[in-house]
């Protein structure tokens, strides 16, 4: 499974990631938590993405896209993942579409948390005031100055995407300013309902392609139709007037039973050779 988590600061995205997390087995990857690590670890991302960060900017998409695009390829995201805080611009989202293609995947929905700006403002201060309590190390940009910015940010430049994304027809809205056990009920019908939209197009186009055209049959008979292609009913035909006990052929050919049994055998192994490549198609 594939999630974009879409929400402003303070939403809730890292949370709800978290209970995506335990419930699929699926990684989180957070752009957030990659750029602060390069950050701590001194790496030339990090030095670059420093000063931006502390300012509540976008870091610029080339260096976003290349994390996500090298996060992507490992081991643990093959099952799939949840990406939070990423993609953050239309470029980005067009990013991820590129390279899921490349990698003939796509994603399985984008669920964006719906909050009261005014609420975000609160709930970050609760989160700084309960960090402090914790004896944890605060972020730089989580104070008032910089949210404003992070928050212009995202009106901005992620807003956006939210139609991009409901385009593309994979947008799921949720409601992010309920209990967090509520919003990853919602998230989780929201998902489910995503898995069964897929399922049945996925139906759907199989069937409009093996209609009336006949164009694209796969293998002896179109998939989900009753009636089996012509070419099948003229090549069983032909192989029921071929059966080698037929009285007639034997005397017509004037072969002894043998004989006749081997060229057959024969006939048969080389039509199979023929036909094989498209019924395996
Ligand atoms: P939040 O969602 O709470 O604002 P994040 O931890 O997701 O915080 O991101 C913190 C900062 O990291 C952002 O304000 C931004 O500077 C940078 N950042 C994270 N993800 C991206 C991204 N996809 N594109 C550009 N900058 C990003």
């Amino acid at each position: 499974m594939r999630i974009v988590l879409l929400g402003p600061p303070g939403a809730g995205k890292g949370t709800q990631a978290k209970e995506l997390v335990t419930k699929h087995g699926i990684v989180q990857l957070s752009t957030g938590d990659m750029l602060r690590a390069a950050v701590a670890a001194g790496t030339p991302v990090g030095l670059k993405a420093k000063d931006i960060m502390a300012r509540g900017d976008l870091v610029p998409d080339e260096i976003v896209v290349a994390i996500v695009s090298d996060r992507i390829g490992q081991p643990d995201a093959k099952r799939g993942f949840i990406l939070d805080g990423f993609p953050r611009t239309v470029p980005q989202a067009a990013a991820l579409d590129r390279m899921l293609a490349k990698k003939g995947l796509s994603l399985d929905a984008v669920v964006e948390l719906k909050v009261d700006p005014d609420i975000l403002v609160r709930r970050i201060a609760n989160r700084v005031e309960q960090m402090k309590l914790r004896g944890e190390s605060l972020r730089p940009d989580d104070n008032p100055e910089v949210l404003k910015q992070r928050l212009a940010a995202y009106a901005a430049q992620t807003a956006p995407l939210v139609e991009y994304y409901r385009g593309q027809g994979s947008l799921r809205s949720i409601d992010g300013m309920a209990s967090i056990e509520d919003v990853a009920s919602a998230i989780g019908r929201a998902l489910a309902d995503a898995a069964f939209r897929r399922v049945s197009a996925r139906k759907a186009d199989r069937g409009a392609r093996n209609s009336s055209s006949g164009r694209k049959r796969v293998g002896r008979k179109a998939v989900g139709s009753k009636k089996p292609a012509k070419k099948v009913v003229k090549r069983a035909k032909a192989a029921a007037r071929r059966k080698p006990s037929s009285k007639a052929s034997r005397t017509k050919a004037g072969r002894t039973k043998s004989a006749s049994r081997r060229s057959v055998r024969n006939r048969q192994k080389s039509n199979k050779a023929v036909r094989s490549p498209r019924l395996t198609k």
